[in-house]
C-alpha cells in the first residue's frame, strides 16, 4: 500500500515538471475525454434501443422450460406446469422490470400530486 503511493507520486511529478509533457498529457486528457464521452454515447443509444425493445416485446422466454410452459414425464402423455412461470412459458425481461418500476414511481407521484389537489 505504502510502496504503491511512492512509486505514484514520482511519475504525477515529472508528468507535470515538463510543459511538452503538459501539452501531451492534454491532449491525451482530451483524447480520454472524447473516448469517454463516445463510449458513453454508444452505451446510451445501446441502453435507449434495449428499453425500447423491453417496451415492444417485454416477454421472453422462460428459462427453465424454454419457453414450453410444461415438463413432460418420461412416459405416457403425462406432464406437469413449469414453477417459475406457471405454464406460461413466458418471462418478463429485465428492462421491462425497469420500466414497470420506473412507471410505478412515476404514477405515485402523479397520484399523490392528483390527490393533493383534488382534497
Ligand atoms: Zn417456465
Amino acid at each position: 500500500m505504502l510502496s504503491r503511493a511512492a512509486t505514484a507520486i514520482p511519475i504525477a511529478a515529472t508528468h507535470s515538471s515538463d510543459s511538452s509533457g503538459l501539452v501531451a498529457t492534454l491532449a491525451a486528457t482530451l483524447h480520454t475525454a472524447g473516448l469517454v464521452a463516445t463510449v458513453l454515447l454508444i452505451v446510451t443509444v445501446a441502453v435507449a434501443f434495449y428499453l425500447f425493445t423491453c417496451v415492444v416485446w417485454p416477454f421472453g422466454k422462460c428459462r427453465r422450460c424454454k419457453g414450453v410452459g410444461k415438463f413432460k414425464s418420461p412416459f405416457g402423455c403425462a406432464y406437469r406446469h413449469c414453477g417459475k412461470c406457471q405454464g406460461s412459458g413466458l418471462r418478463v425481461r429485465l428492462g421491462r422490470h425497469v420500466i414497470n418500476h420506473l412507471r410505478a414511481v412515476r404514477g405515485a407521484g402523479e397520484n399523490s400530486t392528483s390527490k393533493g389537489k383534488r382534497s
